[in-house]
């Protein structure tokens, strides 16, 4: 965050102002821990913040603060829209292409108000008079707090701003395991629990309400798992019947992706999952190391990400996708 960054936002914030603060669609814990973090520091600053999310957030983080006052722009076009319309100033975070906002993406383009982003992503878009883009950091909430810290006014992160950025950074960290988690990370991680950050609750909430169904799920992802030892790796699928049979609810996948690195010798996994009412398979891409899957998104599946998560979707039938996927794995040389 350059001083003159840091300048422009201080002027824009300078008078109370009207404020939608953004996530990407399907907003994981890091997109509504960096939205809900930045609009009680917003909140504090006698702005008029509102979160607008493109859909529904997940189950799983209904418990975080400020979760009900989101407004989910695809449940109530109407009023997101006067919202979005009447903001002087618009925050995206956790993305940096419009497109990720799926179909509110129309109503942004139209917004005359300035955009500031922060976000963690390779290659931002060029549309906002502020852009904060770094891929060094580990998620969008550690970048919020030295977003904070930059504007001279860390003393304000409370116990409520502390457990919103807390969250996003242990989601996207892998609960501190992924390598760019560094010092700077556990010392922010630190200064959070002196705050009375719920440190060992907040995992409870977060990974340990399960349900029966959404374990049986995981047996099924497991079940179908192949592998490919001599190209370092797996991939599994989850079709809509098996969704249905398991009594899906949004979030019940979440990290299931995970487990097809967690054999030895695996670098490169997928999850492939459909989603019938979007006529998509949606495609989670994880990599241990230098397989940039970041790139094998955007080159073969329509997506982007990190190199080691990212994820894309397919809008053939699952076994197409599947071919198509087995069909690259074979040339791969990692
Ligand atoms: P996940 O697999 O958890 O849905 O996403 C992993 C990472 O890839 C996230 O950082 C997310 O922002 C990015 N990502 C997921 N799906 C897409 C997509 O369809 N397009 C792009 N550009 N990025 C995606
Ligand atoms: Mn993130």
């Amino acid at each position: 965050m350059n001083e003159q960054d840091i300048l422009a936002v201080q002027s824009l914030l300078a008078t109370p102002k009207k404020i939608a603060i953004i996530p990407h669609r399907n907003p994981d814990g890091d997109a509504m821990g960096s939205t809900l973090g930045l609009y009680y520091f917003l909140l504090k600053n006698n702005h008029f913040p509102v979160v607008v999310s493109p859909n529904q957030f997940p189950d799983f983080l209904a418990w975080m603060p400020g979760s009900e006052n989101v407004q989910i722009f695809e449940k109530d076009k109407k009023n997101s829209t006067k919202i979005l319309e009447e903001a002087d100033l618009v925050f995206t975070l956790d993305f940096n292409a419009l497109h990720r906002v799926g179909e509110m993406e129309n109503v942004l383009n139209s917004l005359k108000a300035p955009f500031v982003m922060i976000d963690h992503h390779q290659s931002p878009d060029d549309y906002a008079a502020v852009t904060f883009s770094d891929v060094a950091y580990g998620s969008t909430c550690e970048m919020v707090y030295h977003f904070i810290n930059a504007l001279g006014k860390k003393s304000q992160i409370d116990k409520t701003i502390g457990t919103c950025i807390y969250t996003g950074i242990l989601t996207d960290s892998g609960s501190f395991r992924f390598p760019k988690t560094t010092g700077t990370t556990h010392r922010i991680i630190a200064d959070l629990i002196d705050l009375g950050v719920e440190n060992s609750e907040i995992p409870t909430l977060l990974f340990d309400n399960s349900s029966f169904d959404r374990l049986q799920l995981l047996g099924r992802a497991l079940q179908n798992m192949k592998i490919f030892p001599e190209h370092k790796t797996t991939y599994t699928t989850l079709t809509q019947k098996e969704l249905d049979q398991f009594n899906y609810i949004k979030g019940d996948t979440e990290g299931v992706v995970n487990y097809g690195l967690s054999i030895q010798g695996i670098v490169f996994t997928a999850i492939f999952i459909e989603n019938a009412e979007e006529k998509i398979i949606k495609i989670s891409l994880r990599s241990q190391g230098d397989f940039d899957v970041n790139l094998f998104a955007r080159e073969y599946f329509d997506g982007g990400g990190h190199r080691n998560a990212a994820g894309g979707k397919s809008e053939v039938s699952m076994e197409e996708t599947v071919q198509k996927f087995e069909d690259l794995v074979r040339k791969l040389k990692i």
